[in-house]
């Protein structure tokens, strides 16, 4: 399945929920979102047929994500659906942590073969400052239980840093990747909030923080983990780990970008940042065929935009939030 520009569509994020616990202020407002009717979001039956659909033509990693995943009570049984399907090689998660802890030995069971944990300050204070809940310690055992699988690694730790606020948290982070069985990635913040707050100046370039990492412990490159990885990898020069670091808006890897997502309430979005999406839920609870879904697929793949001009003079997006994506 390739766009115009032979991008080869490989993975998949399927958002399971748009609802959250936490409130990152670079993704939802204090007050929340208004949540989708539950009738307006796919069943876990609906999640399995349509990833089916988009393994038979090409897909073959899938993340879960939201919202907050861990919010949906079947999500073992969506990852088992999912993990059986035919030509799936892979399912991870990307989860806030907080409700990891009991829940990851049945998702692990069920066929969940990597995990990103979002933490953006080992600072119990910084991390509801940015979180605006007193969380952290409730993440650092979802941590923990994720590093008791051996199974699950490299378990990655994603990090959001913004001006003014982030800087703190670079070194005790990075320091994570050299203690521990992680691999902590730093991701630029991008106009993705709720709140249409974000501005390019809150933004910690990716090559900063790298400069302020090495400053410390030295860093070399590593190959990509593959063509199309967001990530650029670094190892410490030292041995003890590696640091990855996702330039969304300061080196855009659209070029290389393999992805579809697929919303909570089933529309595919070839690109964060499409004002476009093509509705698959109407069409499957209208008693579409496969292969009707398919070219539904396959045509918004088709117009898969070339990339995001975030930041350039002109630019705009009023689209969906993060979390209303699935991030
Ligand atoms: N709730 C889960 C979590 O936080 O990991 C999964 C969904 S969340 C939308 C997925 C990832 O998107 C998280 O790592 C989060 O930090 C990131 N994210 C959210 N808003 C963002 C933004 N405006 N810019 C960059 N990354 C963002
Ligand atoms: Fe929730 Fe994840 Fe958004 Fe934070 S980034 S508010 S945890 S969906």
């Amino acid at each position: 399945m390739a766009d115009a520009f032979g991008r080869v569509v490989r993975s998949a994020r399927v958002s399971v929920t748009d609802r959250c616990n936490l409130r990152c202020r670079y993704c939802m407002p204090a007050e929340g979102l208004r949540w989708l009717p539950r009738d307006e979001v796919l069943t876990r039956e609906e999640i399995a047929r349509l990833v089916r659909v988009m393994a038979r033509w090409g897909v073959s990693d899938v993340r879960v994500t939201g919202g907050e995943p861990l919010m949906r009570p079947d999500l073992a049984g969506i990852v088992a659906d999912i993990a059986a399907l035919p030509g799936v090689r892979e399912v991870s998660m990307t989860t806030n942590g907080v409700l990891l802890a009991d829940r990851l030995d049945d998702l692990v069971q069920a066929g969940l073969r990597r995990v990103n944990v979002s933490v953006d300050s080992l600072d119990p204070d910084r991390f509801e400052a940015i979180t605006r809940r007193r969380d952290l310690d409730r993440v650092l055992e979802g941590l923990a239980a994720c590093a008791r699988h051996a199974d699950l690694g490299p378990i990655k730790v994603n990090a959001v840093l913004q001006r003014g606020l982030g800087e703190l948290d670079v070194l005790p982070l990075a320091e994570m990747a050299r203690t521990g069985p992680f691999v902590v990635r730093f991701i630029e913040s991008m106009p993705l909030d709720a709140d249409g707050a974000w501005t390019a100046e809150q933004v910690i370039p990716g090559d900063e923080l790298r400069r302020m990492v090495d400053a410390r412990w030295p860093l070399a490159p590593a190959a990509r983990e593959r063509p199309s990885a967001p990530a650029t990898s670094w190892r410490f020069a030292d041995g003890r780990g590696e640091v990855q670091f996702v330039s969304s808006v300061t080196e855009p890897f659209c070029a290389q970008c393999d992805r579809v997502r697929l919303t909570a309430d089933g529309q595919l979005r070839t690109c964060l940042f499409a004002t476009g999406e093509a509705d698959l839920r109407t069409p499957m609870r209208a008693g579409a065929d496969d292969d009707g879904l398919a070219a539904v697929l396959a045509d918004a793949v088709a117009h898969k935009p070339a990339g995001h001009r975030i930041g350039q003079p002109g630019w705009s997006y009023d689209g969906r939030s993060m979390s209303r994506i699935g991030g």
